[in-house]
């Protein structure tokens, strides 16, 4: 099965359009979740999945979105925009967001947006924290976003390492297990302002990170217009 995997896309929909123009044929599209969250267009972001059939999974900014998860952790810009989100969203996204699980597990992978310990909060930043969480999973392979960082956590058996994601260079896993995490689409936080995303192949084991350069001009000025805090704005040409 081959698979694109996205996260963090955070109502960037310049970013996912060119991501979706970037893809080559693969079976499903999984998606890790921040779908909205400090962007300009969440409804427009969440009918492309839909149309693609994505499988979804929750993050927090998602479920601040709909009201689901407490927004007291947020840092003030974070707050604003899901804020501004909720006040935006249509019944149907609304909805959709609402159907979405937290965790996803099919076959040998397993989807989450923070950890399988903590789909919601806990950042898989560190291979200490990998390794803890491995037993919070039962499947060979993981999924996660949350950390906008593309990386993938290489486990053989309790040993793990931390392996650069390096876009144009594909890598053959010999892994038992492994953590692997995409990078973000809408908001890159690895000094790269391009989309970040993964086309993994379960059965090859090969696992191949991408970028995307997108229109980023296009995104800041709709978040201008909308009055999204500035630092958001400029974030996205840093890719910080
Ligand atoms: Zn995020």
């Amino acid at each position: 099965m081959r698979l694109a995997v996205v996260s963090d896309i955070h109502s960037n929909l310049a970013a996912l359009d060119a991501v979706l123009d970037d893809l080559p044929e693969v079976d499903q599209i999984w998606a890790l979740g921040d779908i909205v969250g400090y962007g300009p267009q969440p409804n427009e972001v969440i009918a492309r999945l839909r149309e693609r059939d994505v499988r979804a999974v929750l993050g927090n900014h998602d479920g601040a979105a709909i009201g689901t998860v407490d927004t007291s952790w947020f840092n003030v810009d974070a707050a604003t925009a899901v804020h501004w989100t909720a006040t935006v969203i249509d019944e149907p996204s609304r909805a959709w967001l609402a159907s979405l699980p937290m965790r996803r597990t099919e076959g040998e992978l397993t989807a989450v947006h923070g950890s399988p310990r903590d789909p919601i909060w806990e950042y898989v930043a560190s291979p200490g924290v990998a390794r803890a969480n491995l037993a919070e999973f039962g499947t060979r392979w993981c999924l996660c976003g949350h950390t906008h960082l593309p990386v993938i956590y290489h486990a053989d058996r309790e040993r793990v390492a931390a392996m650069e994601a390096i876009p144009g260079r594909p890598i053959t896993l010999d892994a038992s297990r492994a953590i692997l995490n995409p990078g973000s689409v809408g908001q890159p936080r690895d000094g790269n302002p391009d989309a970040s995303y993964l086309v993994f192949d379960t059965e090859s084991r090969r696992a191949e990170y991408r970028r995307v350069a997108y229109d980023i001009a296009r995104t800041q000025g709709l978040m201008r217009e909308v009055d999204l805090p500035a630092r958001l704005v400029e974030r996205l040409a840093w890719g910080r």
